[in-house]
Order: structure tokens, then sequence, then C-alpha cells
């Protein structure tokens, strides 16, 4: 049994003009998808491949982590950016976010600061804490929360530079702009639940 790419949520041109269509070609296409073809090579005969993704990422480390938490990472980026998404947070999590930052507007200066100041090819995530608030962490390279304890992501913004080097460069920032106008509430929300 082998580890699959995930299908995408969406058409690979429906982030446009936030995030192109080209960009989606690479980073799904190839950056996600050798993530996968990697994991299979590595795992392919051993106890770990009848494993769930889940259980490799929480029971590994180097190259098989790499790989294995990287395709989860992106799984979970896709669903955090809807065609549909962007503008203020609704339901719970509009709640949740105010408790925790005060306004909305101060969430998303936080954020940004949080992932502009985040070294390298690394993640930025809101995250839900074990006594039911939220916060704000980064981790690099294929880092990812799930892996400790009583923490629940709730979006995340991917920081590599395949992630916004086609379509912004290396202007970090800008490309922050787009995820906000792309950010899917709908999923923050089921996960925050
Ligand atoms: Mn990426």
């Amino acid at each position: 049994m082998a580890f699959e790419l995930p299908e995408l949520p969406y058409p690979q041109d429906a982030l446009e003009p936030h995030i192109s269509a080209e960009t989606l070609s690479f980073h799904y296409g190839k950056h996600h998808n050798t993530y996968v073809v990697k994991l299979n090579g590595l795992v392919g005969g051993t106890e770990l491949e009848n494993k769930t993704l889940e259980e490799v990422i929480k029971s590994s480390e180097g190259g098989v982590f790499n790989n294995a938490a990287q395709i989860w990472n992106h799984t979970f980026y896709w669903n955090s950016l809807s065609p549909n998404g962007g503008g203020e947070p609704t339901g719970k999590i509009a709640d949740a976010i105010t408790a925790a930052f005060g306004s909305f507007d101060a969430f998303k200066e936080k954020l940004n600061d949080k992932a502009v100041n985040n070294f390298g090819s690394s993640w930025t995530w809101l995250v839900k804490k074990a006594d039911g608030t939220l916060d704000i962490v980064n981790t690099s390279n294929a880092g990812t929360p799930i892996t400790e304890d009583g923490i629940t992501p709730i979006i995340t913004v991917d920081l590599w530079e395949h992630a916004y080097y086609i379509d912004y460069r290396n202007v970090r920032p800008d490309y922050l702009k787009a995820f906000w106008s792309l950010v899917n509430w709908d999923f923050a929300n089921k996960n925050f639940a």
C-alpha cells in the first residue's frame, strides 16, 4: 500500500489572481508530488508502509519524517486556502481570534510579523492549544505542530520560497497579502470545532 498525493480541493487556476496556476503546477504538481514519491521510495517494503501518514510522522525522523510531514503540511495548506476565502473570519473562530488577539486586525498583524520573521524555508500556523485558546507558532523545514501533544492546527501558510517565488519573487509580505485574500475560514472553523 503506497501513500498517495491527495487531490487538490480546487482547480489549479482557482486561486488566481492571488496565486497563479503556474505556481500550483509546480508547488502541487512537482513539490508536493515529489514528497509522496520520495516517501514511498523510503518506506516501501518496511513496516512503515502500512501505517497512516500521521503515525509515520510521529514515529520517524530524518528523510522519512521530512517527506511524510511535508505531504501532511501541504495537504493542510491547500485546504487552508479557498477561491471563496478571504475577508473577515466567521463563526466561532472569529470570536476566538478576538478573545486571543484583541481584534482581527491585531491578529493579522501578529501573524504577518511571525511569518515575515520566520527564517528560511518554514511554516506559520494558527493553532488551538490544549486549553482551547489560540496561538500562532512557527516551524522550520518540514516541522509540523501535530507532533506536539494537545496542539491542533487551525490554518497554515507555507513560507518556503517555492510557494511564492514565481508570483512574488522574494517579497514574502506581498505573498502574505495573497494569503489573506484566500484564507479558508470554513476550514478554520471545522478544525477549531
Ligand atoms: Mn510548499
